[in-house]
């Protein structure tokens, strides 16, 4: 129970997070239309595994002493890494958060007057919320030292954006068309195409 300095700054990470990235786009979006919904079962229960992994399951090690069955430890370097990926992490959410705008939805939605994000950091990577996730996802077992809260979110994680993200551009094809197609072309899934 917040036995490390590091432990203390996942919290803080994540509150930040939490108020100062998703919850203003999550009040825009509440404000918006949704015209076309492709949330599928599959992406509820996705969803819903990714929160625990990422979020409950963290929030109840850092802050109980249950899981500390399953600790382990690491160096202080491995630590202070850990804090400089989960820094640029933040970093990356809030960019990526801010760059598209009211046309983010919390799953497969298009909402009124949706466009097509090609700027910011989306003119590198199409998928940049997902890529800060897998960030997260490196950040979290170096700051949380135990193998059930640390490895939450990568567990979780690797379901949902190899299941969501064929299906998500395939929904993003089908609203924009030869638009999408261009963008595609232009751009990688979280690495950017450097050789083109
Ligand atoms: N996959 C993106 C966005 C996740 S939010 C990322 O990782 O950054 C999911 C919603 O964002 C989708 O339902 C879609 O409506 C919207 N979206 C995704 N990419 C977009 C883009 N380039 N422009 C506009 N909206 C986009």
């Amino acid at each position: 129970m917040l036995d490390s300095i590091f432990e203390v700054i996942f919290l803080i990470g994540l509150i930040l997070y939490l108020f100062g990235v998703y919850g203003p786009s999550a009040r825009q979006y509440k404000k918006r239309r949704i015209t076309d919904n492709r949330m599928r079962k599959l992406d509820i229960f996705l969803d819903g595994f990714t929160y625990m992994g990422w979020q409950v399951i963290p929030v109840i090690y850092v802050l109980t002493s249950w899981l500390d069955f399953a600790n382990y430890s690491l160096p202080v370097w491995a630590g202070r890494a850990g804090v400089v990926i989960f820094a640029a992490t933040l970093f990356l959410l809030w960019k990526a958060y801010s760059d598209l705008g009211r046309n983010w939805s919390p799953t497969l939605q298009i909402t009124d007057n949706h466009l097509l994000v090609t700027q910011g950091i989306y003119q590198y990577i199409r998928h940049p919320i997902y890529a800060g996730l897998w960030l997260w996802g490196i950040a979290q077992p170096l700051l949380l030292q135990n193998w059930i809260a640390g490895l939450g979110l990568l567990v979780t994680f690797f379901p949902l954006y190899f299941l969501r993200v064929p299906y998500e551009e395939k929904m993003m094809h089908e609203t924009f068309g030869k638009e999408y197609q261009e963008y595609v072309d232009k751009t990688g899934q979280i690495i950017p195409r450097f050789w083109k």
